[in-house]
């Protein structure tokens, strides 16, 4: 049998009526149009010229249409190279270069520009709107519905996905069928779905986390989901009445606890909250808890790995940490240096290894071989510890670890103080050039804006209850923490703001 994520995922659905996909406007798509759509669109992308192994940039809003693209895609036994639809002409050039891609689907208001970047690599263009019109349907709608699966090996790529890269270049993770296929196993299994669930889909489908833990997770399940454009709390907690299940970043989750109409009534069909792409404040998991009655499931995971650790379906799910390593995962925690594998509840560098674990970076050997150690353990750039109980606590990225006077300070231990300050709604602790200590300890606060909090009682607050070497040499309040749009603070962006807060001073 071929390893084709497609036939591994529709080869045996035997209810081809079941519905697959929900649109606010009214759409119904079953698994079985799924499967005629994605035939008429793999037939068209081969019509234009796409060859098994070739690389489809995609840079379009988010539709069923897209959805079905990249099952197309993968279906033709091509490479699915989806774009964050946040990137300028400019950054766009850079993926078409590396990538050399056969066809890129871009919308309509971008044809002009990408044409341009793509004839400069032979490459073809086709446009999809947010409303999923455009030259891509126009040319399915006139093929036939039927293709044959091309057939491809487990260790093929199926997609390759983009690294954020807040430093240096970003990368392309190199996804394999089995890659995707076997991590969507587990999380089905893991969290319990069900052909009965139906997933609120607020993401977008660009990321890791929209793309493959929602959709090929509720699709493997035969489960259904509620295709959103964009997160809107109030069209989400609408949803909760006759959905089961949420998967958000935890932006989702603080936004919803905004909504005055969050309850236990609101919530009282749905069986699972999961949370992850960056960390969830132990308080937000607290108060969803006490407002709601649902523990949020907290899960870890990055492009380069798919999900590798999970909070329990049954059991605690501890605040603040991310879980225990999901089944068919290893998961230790190293010194950075050394490599040599640390006791429980030391802080180092963790390190995975796993089916799900990516095959390198799309042309970049060398950097591939330096992220993974000699027994096939990928290094995550994490840095966290594993304690008593088995559970993955993270501490922040290696690159934003602070180091003042030659002492490791863990953002995540300072910001952890910081937030449990009455007045303050969260914190960033970052490292800025320091003519004495190489870095200062530097935390940037948002504070409740009806509590007059001061630097000055920040740090009696702070004071006693951390080293001295941790304690920030400044505060500084600010109205909101820079995010991306997986919600993750962007330091670097904090870094640079503040990059001559010492210098400037002395
Ligand atoms: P991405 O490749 O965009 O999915 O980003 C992956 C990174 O997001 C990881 O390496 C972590 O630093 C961070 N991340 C993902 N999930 C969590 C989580 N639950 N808690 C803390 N950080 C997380």
């Amino acid at each position: 049998m071929t390893a084709n994520l497609f036939s591994r995922l529709f080869d045996d659905v035997k209810d081809l009526d079941r519905l697959a996909i929900e649109t606010p406007d009214g759409g119904r798509i079953s698994y079985g149009d799924l499967i005629e759509r994605s035939g008429r669109t793999a037939n068209h992308l081969v019509a234009r010229g796409v060859k098994v192994g070739d690389r489809v940039a995609v840079q379009v809003e988010k539709s069923v249409e897209a959805l079905v693209l990249y099952l197309a895609t993968v279906r033709a036994g091509a490479v699915f190279l989806p774009l964050n639809t946040a990137y300028t002409l400019n950054e766009i050039d850079y993926f078409i270069g590396d990538a050399e891609p056969s066809l890129v689907v871009c919308d309509p208001a971008k044809v002009e520009g990408v044409t341009t970047l793509a004839r400069r690599v032979g490459a073809e263009v086709e446009t999809l709107d947010a409303a999923g019109r455009g030259s891509l349907s126009d040319g399915a709608a006139q093929q036939d519905a039927a293709f044959v699966t091309v057939a491809r090996n487990g260790d093929d790529l199926a997609a390759i996905l983009y690294t954020s890269g807040t430093t240096g270049r970003s990368k392309g993770a190199m996804l394999s069928h089995d890659n995707l296929v076997s991590n969507s196993r587990t999380l089905v299994d893991f969290w319990r779905f069900t052909d009965r669930d139906v997933l609120i889909h607020a993401l977008p489908i660009y990321h890791t986390h929209g793309l493959f833990v929602a959709s090929n997770v509720t699709l493997f399940a035969r489960a259904s989901m509620i295709f959103l454009s964009k997160f809107d709390p109030n069209q989400v907690i609408d949803l909760m009445a006759r959905a089961t299940v949420l998967m958000g970043v935890p932006t989702f989750y603080t936004r919803l606890l905004q909504n005055q109409r969050l309850s236990r009534d609101t919530t009282s069909h749905m069986r699972l909250f999961i949370s992850g792409s960056a960390p969830l404040l132990a308080d937000t998991h607290r108060e969803w808890s006490a407002r709601t009655g649902h523990a949020v499931l907290e899960r870890y995971g990055m492009t380069e790995t798919n999900m590798n650790t999970s909070n329990p379906y049954d059991g605690d799910r501890v605040p603040g940490a991310v879980g225990l390593p999901l089944p068919g995962v290893s998961v230790r925690v190293t010194d950075p240096e050394s490599g040599t594998e640390l006791a429980r509840d030391a802080i180092g560098m963790i390190e995975v290894k796993g089916p799900n674990v990516f095959r390198g970076y799309w042309r970049m050997p060398e950097k591939t071989k330096s992220e993974f150690r000699g027994d096939g353990f990928f290094i995550t750039g994490d840095l966290g510890k594993i304690d008593g109980k088995g559970y993955v606590h993270i501490l922040g990225r290696g690159k934003d670890l602070v180091i003042s006077g030659g002492f490791n300070v863990y953002p995540k231990e300072v910001e952890s103080e910081i937030d449990a300050i009455a007045g303050v709604v969260e914190s960033a602790v970052i490292g800025v050039p320091h003519a004495d200590f190489g870095e200062g300890v530097t935390a940037v606060v948002v504070a409740d804006k009806t509590k007059a909090l001061s630097e000055d009682a920040v740090l009696q607050a702070l004071d006693g209850r951390l080293a001295k070497f941790k304690m920030p040499k400044r505060v500084i309040f600010v109205d909101d923490l820079p995010r991306n749009t997986m919600g993750k603070v962007q330091k670097n962006v904090l870094r640079d703001t503040y990059a001559t807060l010492y210098t400037k001073a002395t």
